[in-house]
């Protein structure tokens, strides 16, 4: 049985307000039974999200860390720093951060294991361009992505790892993968596991990522691979998220 997971990931968006709403509507919200929630705003508002986020079941997570300690790497933030403040959970390899800011297999292994190190749960995103799909090699690039974080992992870290596939032509777009679309590629990232691993594979969790909102969440997460959702612009808005949220029972 695996533990369902909704992520809100903010961006370089949110406000103090937000935070401060977030905690209030959701220290009152009901949750599906064992559905486990995160919230990753910027790293200016950790702070004060862990105060606002104490008396609910909201849990914190980081947009991306560096894969190291400390050091002279100005701008960057460390695994190690992120727990200080109760940050639980770290993105890596989001599309964003592989196309704005050059990340590439290398890095996103770097900052997985650097998550891993320091007891973060990592979320791996991995997802195709639209050309990549056109061209019919979204299982290939899917899949290849997988491949050079997981292979690289004992099996035990590899346990710990959460998948997010988000097909870079359904983020932000508003253009959703259909149930189908997501399940299949779901389905392929969980039977290439079992090639290697068929216990790991039954435990890993899956989730989709690609404009997903209340209307159409009930609908993914209803798939049989499909573990739960990282929603980026429909996480900026308090009700949707919590109706999304709601939608996962
Ligand atoms: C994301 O950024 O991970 C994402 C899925 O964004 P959106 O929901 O806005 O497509």
């Amino acid at each position: 049985m695996r533990t369902p997971l909704l992520a809100g990931n903010w961006k370089m968006n949110g406000s103090a307000d937000l935070v401060e709403a977030f905690g209030r509507v959701f220290a009152e919200a009901k949750l599906p039974e064992g559905l486990e929630v995160v919230i990753f705003p910027p790293f200016p508002y950790l702070e004060a999200a862990r105060r606002a986020f104490d008396d609910t079941p909201l849990r914190l997570g980081a947009q991306t860390l560096n894969p190291l300690h400390s050091g002279a790497h100005t701008g960057e933030v460390s695994g190690r720093m992120l727990r200080e403040f109760g940050v639980r959970y770290a993105l890596v390899g989001h599309s964003e951060r592989r196309q704005l800011y050059l990340e590439g297999d290398e890095q996103v292994f770097d900052r997985l294991l650097a998550a891993l190190g320091v007891g973060l749960t990592p979320v791996l995103c991995v997802g195709e361009t639209l050309e990549e799909r056109d061209a019919g090699r979204t299982m290939e690039v899917v899949l290849r992505q997988v491949g050079f974080v997981m292979s690289r992992l004992e099996p035990e870290q590899r346990r710990l790892v959460v998948i997010a596939y988000e097909p870079v032509w359904a983020i932000g777009t508003g253009r959703t993968a259909t149930p189908e679309q997501a399940q299949e590629v779901m389905a392929a990232i969980r039977e290439y596991q079992a090639e290697y691993d068929p216990q790991l594979a039954a435990g890993l969790r899956l989730l989709y990522g690609g404009s997903m909102n209340a209307g159409n969440a009930a609908e993914l997460l209803a798939q049989p691979d499909i573990d739960g959702g990282l929603v980026g612009g429909a996480s900026l808005k308090v009700d949707d998220f919590l109706a999304i949220c709601q939608s996962a029972g």
